[in-house]
């Protein structure tokens, strides 16, 4: 079987080997420690999932996400020390699809490449797909529908709006300011507290225990995704 080719792009030799040491059984690893080479290698070979260092000394992450973005939708793992939440919100509103805090665990990197390559194929599938399924989970987007166990669950138009956008996007990060704006508009006003009172209203329809939820995954201090 054909390997999914993995970039990482980290200047910090020990961590880059270790994220390649890590990866290189399963899939065939590129490793890059510059943006440059980083940059140089996505538009030489067929990425499917990019791990990046924000901290890079030629060039800011960000700025690599904004280049990336400009001509592919290759997943993006976004890298980063504790405590710099803003930055990782910047960069998964700019188009980064996930990210992992430094020190993170060695299963933690493994099952997020995983799904970030999931991420990769079901988003050429939903594209053509008017139902999207996980679990015992169902969104049905031309009927606007939603059902649990084959049971349609009642459930408001913001609270569909919610679930359709994290569905769509599933398996991705989506920040607090990117839902409110998508359901909202940018200019509506409406607080990260409200979302979070209409989420415990879509989890108590749709999680079997809501304080351990199977689909929204919460990420503090950022925002939402749907599980895949
Ligand atoms: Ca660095």
């Amino acid at each position: 079987m054909l390997k999914n080719n993995i970039l990482i792009i980290e200047d910090d030799k020990s961590i880059n080997d270790l994220i390649s040491s890590l990866l290189k059984d399963e899939y065939t690893v590129y490793q890059a420690f510059t943006a440059k080479e980083g940059l140089s290698l996505v538009s030489s070979n067929t990425i499917d999932v990019i791990i990046l260092d924000l901290g890079l000394p030629d060039l800011d992450g960000i700025d690599v996400i904004i280049k990336i973005r400009k001509s592919m939708t290759t997943p993006i793992i976004v890298v980063s020390a504790r405590n710099f939440e803003s930055d990782i919100v910047k960069a998964l509103d700019l188009g980064a699809d996930d990210y992992l805090i430094k020190p993170f665990r060695n299963n933690e990197l493994k099952s997020r490449v995983k799904i970030a390559i999931r991420h990769s194929i079901s988003n050429n599938i939903i594209n053509f797909d008017m139902t999207f399924k996980y679990m015992n989970f169902k969104i049905d987007y031309d009927k606007a529908l939603v059902y649990v166990d084959n049971k349609l669950i009642p459930i408001t138009s913001n609270e569909y709006r919610i679930l359709a956008i994290l569905t769509k996007n599933a398996g991705k990060v989506l920040t607090y300011d990117y839902i409110l704006k998508a359901i909202w508009g940018p200019n509506a006003g409406e607080s990260n507290s409200s979302l979070r009172v209409h989420m415990a209203n879509i989890r108590r329809k749709i999680e079997v225990n809501p304080a351990d939820p199977q689909f929204i995954i919460t990420h503090v201090g950022i925002g939402y995704s749907f599980n895949l």
